[in-house]
């Protein structure tokens, strides 16, 4: 039976900057990596516009065109890509058992996890038209495009009031959407945004639309829960800061997760607690979330694992 399993010296699991630089690395060390795509083959930077702060692209590069050549550049050096999610996997032993949707399963010595993370949306039908032509997720990505103009960022978490205090020193002036009457964020971050004079926090509000030109957002649309009372904001960048949720499902019970489910890596490293399973990315990291700290993961997962083989052998 098991004569019949296909075996593999690396297998990574997600296709953003993490999982393809992760591969760039196993490929060049010779562990014939096999990358399973998953649901979204390039991950979060598929869904963007322009990308102006990866390092090596001068003159920016648009998200989807950077994925596809970091994929090429992973193929360059033999990775076998493949369409399809894992469904399950066992790390309770090692050759590790992973099974993909199709049915078939493979034998892994080392896993690399790089199945990212997903931001959270409001769910409301103007969010999505207008994403990437004025809503954003990432402050850091996007801030810059809406230097100089007004801006709203919705959530009253740590992230929101990140976000917030950082696109006030880009704009003119930053509404702070919150659905409560008191911010969730740590009383450090709280006491930055009441002290930024250009952040106004609009309390117990909520998001009813967000509203444009048909091509970009020029503002929103903005209730008071309590009262009623619905106002008109002008804005040209309107970021969504309600959190994220790490995609580890597939990994409850096998690995260890910290309490918001993101995957726990032993700090300076790429190690998990299980031996030869290694996590890069957003996966494991709710704090920088960038493209380049993701491949800078992935390229130090890729080394951990082909130490961890030639250490096993
Ligand atoms: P959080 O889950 O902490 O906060 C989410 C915020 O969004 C809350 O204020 C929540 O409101 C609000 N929210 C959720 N859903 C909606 C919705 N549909 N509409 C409007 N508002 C909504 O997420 P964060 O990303 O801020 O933080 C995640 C974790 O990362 C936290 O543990 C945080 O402390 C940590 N972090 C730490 C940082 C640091 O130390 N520098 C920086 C960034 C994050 P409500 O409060 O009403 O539920």
């Amino acid at each position: 039976m098991n004569e019949e399993l296909e075996k593999i010296e690396c297998l990574i699991i997600g296709s953003g900057p993490a999982g393809y630089t992760a591969a760039i690395y196993a490929a060049r060390a010779d562990l014939k990596p096999v990358v399973y795509q998953g649901l979204q083959p390039g991950g979060q930077l598929t869904s963007t516009t322009e990308v102006d702060n990866f390092p090596g692209y001068p003159d920016g590069v648009q998200g989807p065109d950077m994925m596809i050549d970091l994929q090429k550049q992973a193929e360059r050096f033999g990775t076998d890509m493949r369409w399809g999610i894992i469904s399950e996997v066992d790390f309770s032993k090692r050759p590790f058992l992973v099974t993909s949707d199709d049915g078939k399963k493979v034998q892994a010595e080392t896993v690399v996890i790089a199945t990212g993370a997903t931001a959270k949306w409001m769910g409301i039908e103007s969010e999505a038209r207008y994403n990437g032509h004025g809503v954003s997720a990432c402050a850091t990505c996007d801030g810059f495009f809406f230097r100089g103009q007004d801006m709203a960022v919705v959530g009253g978490g740590d992230t929101a009031c990140e976000e917030a205090t950082y696109l006030a020193k880009l704009g003119r002036k930053v509404y702070m959407i919150v659905r409560r009457d008191e911010l969730r964020a740590s009383k450090a971050m709280q006491n930055k945004v009441m002290n930024t004079p250009n952040i106004e926090v609009l309390w117990n509000s909520v998001t009813k639309e967000i509203t444009g030109d048909g091509k970009v957002v020029t503002g929103a649309l903005i209730e008071n829960v309590k009262s009623g009372e619905v106002r008109q904001i002008d804005v040209q960048g309107f970021f969504v800061a309600i959190g994220h949720k790490p995609n580890t499902d597939l990994f409850k019970g096998q690995i260890d997760l910290d309490e918001n489910g993101y995957i726990k890596t032993v700090p300076g490293s790429t190690k998990t607690n299980v031996p030869g399973v290694f996590a890069a990315g957003d996966v494991q990291d709710h704090v920088f979330r960038q493209a380049i700290t993701a491949a800078g993961t992935g390229c130090m997962a890729a080394i951990e694992a082909e130490r961890f083989i030639s250490m096993a052998e």
